[in-house]
C-alpha cells in the first residue's frame, strides 16, 4: 500500500468517527454526549449490584412487610447520598394475606394437599420458615366449595372449545389448569365465565419442572414442592388498587366496597405444586386428554369430570397496607420541567432476587453514577426521576397509584418512562413505543455483549434471523406485566421495557427459591448482564435527558403500525371467507359429514355471515401520515434557533398522548392507548390496534366498524401533531 493511499485511508477513518451521528444531537454536541456516556459506562461497577442484591433479597419483602419498608428506607438513604432530592410516597392499598388455605381430595380417595415448599440444602434463605409468604393467588376471592374436578389443560379459550366438542361442561365444577399458555389471571376469569365454582392452577413438570432440566437445588428448575405465587386480579380491566380505580389510593381517598370491586376474581383460586396436583389428576377418569394436553407427570391424563371430588376453602385477611414508592429526582439544568422517568419495582413475592431485585440494583447503579457525574458538573439538561415501586407483584399497584395520583403533572412534564424488572443472561429484549426504536437501536449498537464480543444489537438481530427476522433491530409491542402499563396505557407517556434473558431459564419465578443463592448459581453469576442493563438503560436515559431534539422518530412507528393494520385487514378477510366456506360445506354435505366419524369435527349448523369491514378510513389516515412524516423527516431541525428547539421539544414530548383516546377501549375505559393494550383474554400478551382487533375476535362486527372510525380519528390526531411540529420550523 502506498503512503498516499494510507494517508487517505486514515483521513477517511477520522472522518467517519467524527461523523458518527446520534439521533437527537447537533453534530457539534455529539462528541460531548458520547464522552459523557463513556464516562458513565466506565463507572458502572458490577460488584455493587452483587452486594446490594445480597442485602435487598436477604429476607422476604412483599407489600406491608417490615423488610420491604427497610429496603425502601435504605434506598432512600442511598439516593440522597448520591445527590438526589428523594422521598417516599406512600399509598394505602388493599392487599389480601392468606389466612385459611385448604385443598383436599374427598372422593374417591382422600388426600390433603400439603401446600408447602421444602427448604433445600445449600440455600439458607429457603429455611426462613414462617417468614416465607404462603403460596396463593392474590385477589382470589374468599370461598368454600366442594365439587367434581375437571382438567382443562391451560384453561384458555381454545381449551374450552375442545371441551365443548367433547360434550364436557364445567358448570358447577372445580377446574384444574396448568400454568402457562396465558397470563394466570385469565384462567379463573374464563373458568368463572363458563360456570365453574373453583379453580386450581398447578405447574406441570413438562413446562416448569424436571422435564426441562435438573430441579432445585441440583439444577435451576422447579422441584416437586415449588409453587408459583402471583396475582389473579383482573388487570386487563384495570390494574392498581382494586378499591380506587382511576385515582390515587391516598389515605383519605374514597374507596369502593370490596364486594363491588370488579377486579377481584369471581371464584376462589389456588396455585399448587406438581406434588399436590398428582393425586388429584390420578383420581380423574372420563375421556383421556388429547395428546397436546398431556404433561410430564407419570400418569395418564384424564379430563373428568370426577369421580375425583375436591374441597377448596380459602380465606384472606383483606387489609389496607402501606405501599412505599421511592422517588428520587435530579433536577435538569436547562429544562427542569421535562422529566425522564426510570423505574423498577422493589417488592417481591418472597426474596425476589431475580424478580425484581436484579433489575432494581441495576437501576440503583445507574442512579449512583448519574449522581456522581452531576456532582462533577455534568448534570443533565432535563430532570431525571428514578422510581422504586412497591406493590407491583399484587397488580402493578404502587406505580399505578402514583401515575393516577400525579396524572395531570405527568402528562404535562413526562418525556418518557424507561422500565426494567427481573434481569437474566442472554439476549437483549426491548419493547415499547416505536417512536423510540431508532434511538434504542443506536444505543444497543454501542453496548457490548458480556460474553460474545459483539454488540447486544448484533446478537439480538442474529437471534431474530433464526426466527425469520429481517436484519433490523425492532422493539416488541408492550402489553402488560410490569410497571410501564400505567405510563403508556393509561397516561399516554412514551415507554420502554428493557432486559436480558434467554440463557438463564429456571423454575424459581415467584417461589421461595428465587433467592440470592439461586441467582448467583444459575442467572447472572458475575452480574455482567446486570451491568450491561445498567449501561443500556443509563445511556438511553442520558440521551433523552440531553438531546437537542428529543429522539422520537416517526418512520419506524409508521412501518410497524402499517404491519398491524395489514394483519387486522387480512384476518378480517380470512374470518369472513372461513365462515362462507363453512356455511357452504354445511349446506352441501350436512348428511355425509354427520355420518362419517373420520372427518374432522365440523360444528353443526350455519354460522352468521361476517359483514365486510371497510378499512379505508384507516388506510387513508396512514397514507396522510406517511407524507406528513416524510415532510417532518426532510426538515433539518438541528439548525433551528434555541427558542424554536424549545417549542419543538415541548410538543415532541407529548407525541404518545396523541395516540390515546380519553374514552378508552370498549368495556375498559382505563386503557386509553389506541395502538397497544394487553389482551382482554390473553392478559400480559399484547393486542395491537386493540379496539378493532378485539371487536373482531369477539364477533362484534358493528363495534369493529365503530372502532375503525375511532382509530382513524386517533391517527388523524397524530397527523395534526406532526404537522404542528413541522410548522414550528416554518414560522
Ligand atoms: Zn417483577
Amino acid at each position: 500500500m502506498n503512503k498516499h493511499l494510507l494517508a487517505l485511508l486514515s483521513i477517511f477513518v477520522v472522518v467517519t468517527t467524527n461523523a458518527q451521528n446520534i439521533t437527537g444531537f447537533k453534530s457539534e454536541n455529539v462528541k460531548k454526549q458520547l464522552d459523557l456516556e463513556t464516562a458513565f459506562e466506565s463507572q458502572i461497577t458490577a460488584a455493587n449490584l452483587d452486594s446490594w442484591m445480597k442485602r435487598m433479597a436477604a429476607r422476604p419483602h412483599y407489600v406491608g412487610t417490615e423488610y420491604g419498608k427497610e429496603n425502601a428506607e435504605w434506598m432512600l438513604k442511598q439516593f440522597k447520598s448520591w445527590g438526589y432530592d428523594a422521598q417516599i410516597e406512600t399509598y394505602q392499598v388493599l392487599f389480601p394475606y392468606p389466612k385459611i388455605r385448604i385443598l383436599e381430595l374427598t372422593e374417591p380417595s382422600v388426600y390433603k394437599a400439603k401446600l408447602k415448599s421444602v427448604p433445600v440444602s445449600g440455600d439458607p434463605y429457603t429455611e426462613q420458615g414462617e417468614e416465607l409468604l404462603p403460596s396463593y393467588n392474590a385477589f382470589s376471592r374468599d370461598g368454600d366449595v366442594e365439587a367434581e374436578l375437571v382438567f382443562v389443560n391451560y384453561g384458555i379459550p381454545k381449551d374450552y372449545e375442545e371441551l365443548e366438542k367433547l360434550g364436557i361442561d364445567v358448570k358447577g365444577k372445580i377446574v384444574i389448569a396448568k400454568y402457562y399458555g396465558s397470563w394466570r389471571g385469565i384462567k379463573p376469569k374464563l373458568a368463572a365465565e363458563k360456570g365453574a365454582i373453583g379453580c386450581i392452577i398447578y405447574s406441570d413438570p413438562e413446562d416448569d419442572g424436571y422435564v426441562r432440566g435438573d430441579v432445585y437445588p441440583k439444577g435451576a428448575f422447579k422441584n416437586n414442592t415449588g409453587v408459583q405465587r402471583g396475582s389473579v386480579m383482573d388487570m386487563p380491566l384495570y390494574p392498581g388498587d382494586v378499591l380506587t380505580p382511576g385515582y390515587g389510593a391516598t389515605e383519605d381517598a374514597d374507596r369502593l366496597d370490596r364486594e363491588d370491586a370488579p377486579t377481584i376474581t369471581k371464584i376462589p383460586v389456588l396455585p399448587i405444586s406438581y406434588e399436590d396436583a398428582t393425586p388429584l389428576l390420578e383420581a380423574l377418569q372420563g375421556p383421556v386428554a388429547p395428546v397436546s394436553w398431556r404433561g410430564g407427570l407419570p400418569l395418564t391424563y384424564h379430563i373428568g369430570p370426577g369421580p375425583a371430588k375436591v374441597h377448596l376453602k380459602l380465606e384472606f385477611d383483606w387489609q389496607l397496607k402501606p405501599a412505599y414508592n421511592v422517588i428520587a429526582t435530579l433536577a435538569g439544568t436547562e429544562f427542569p420541567d421535562e422529566w425522564i422517568l426510570r423505574g423498577n419495582h422493589h417488592d417481591a413475592w418472597v426474596h425476589g432476587a431475580a424478580d425484581p431485585v436484579s433489575g432494581m440494583v441495576a437501576l440503583m447503579e445507574e442512579a449512583r453514577v448519574v449522581g456522581a457525574l452531576a456532582k462533577k458538573g455534568q448534570r443533565p439538561k432535563r430532570t431525571i426521576v428514578f422510581c422504586a415501586w412497591d406493590a407491583e407483584e399484587p397488580g402493578l399497584i404502587g406505580s399505578t397509584e402514583w401515575v393516577e395520583h400525579h396524572m395531570a403533572e405527568l402528562q404535562k412534564k413526562a418525556v418518557a418512562y424507561v422500565n426494567t424488572d427481573g434481569n437474566g443472561r442472554g439476549f437483549f429484549n426491548a419493547g415499547g413505543s416505536h417512536t423510540l426504536q431508532t434511538m434504542v437501536g443506536e444505543v444497543a449498537d454501542v453496548i457490548m455483549d458480556p460474553q460474545k464480543g459483539v454488540s447486544i444489537k448484533e446478537r439480538r438481530i442474529a437471534k431474530d434471523r433464526i426466527n425469520g427476522g429481517d436484519d433490523k433491530f425492532e422493539l416488541y409491542a408492550l402489553g402488560s406485566g410490569s410497571d410501564y402499563t400505567p405510563f403508556i396505557q393509561h397516561a399516554g407517556i412514551a415507554s420502554l421495557n428493557l432486559g436480558f434473558g434467554g440463557e438463564s431459564a429456571g423454575g424459581e419465578y415467584h417461589t421461595i427459591y428465587d433467592t440470592y443463592s439461586h441467582y448467583i448459581r444459575f442467572k447472572d453469576p458475575e452480574f455482567a448482564y446486570g451491568a450491561a442493563l445498567a449501561k443500556t438503560a443509563g445511556r438511553i436515559v442520558l440521551r433523552l435527558a440531553n438531546a437537542d431534539v428529543l429522539p422520537f422518530s416517526f418512520d419506524p412507528w409508521h412501518k410497524t403500525v402499517s404491519t398491524y393494520l395489514d394483519e387486522v385487514m387480512k384476518s378480517s378477510e380470512s374470518m369472513r371467507l372461513e365462515v362462507e366456506k363453512h356455511n357452504k360445506l354445511i349446506a352441501d354435505n350436512a348428511f355425509y359429514l354427520a355420518a362419517d366419524p373420520t372427518e374432522p369435527f365440523i360444528e353443526p349448523g350455519k354460522k352468521e355471515a361476517i359483514p365486510f369491514l371497510d378499512f379505508t378510513p384507516l388506510q387513508n389516515s396512514m397514507m396522510t401520515l406517511e407524507s406528513t412524516i416524510a415532510r417532518f423527516d426532510s426538515i433539518n431541525f438541528y439548525s433551528l434557533p434555541d427558542s424554536k428547539l424549545k417549542a419543538l421539544n415541548e410538543l415532541l414530548m407529548h407525541t404518545e398522548l396523541a395516540l390515546t383516546d380519553a374514552s378508552g377501549l370498549p368495556r375498559r375505559s382505563w386503557y386509553k392507548h389506541q395502538i397497544y393494550a394487553p389482551g382482554f383474554y390473553t392478559g400480559y400478551g399484547v393486542k395491537t390496534l386493540p379496539g378493532v382487533r378485539e371487536a373482531m375476535e369477539q364477533n362484534e362486527w358493528t363495534e369493529a366498524g365503530e372502532q375503525i372510525k375511532k382509530l382513524a380519528l386517533t391517527l388523524d390526531k397524530l397527523n395534526n401533531h406532526i404537522e404542528a411540529l413541522c410548522s414550528i420550523a416554518k414560522n
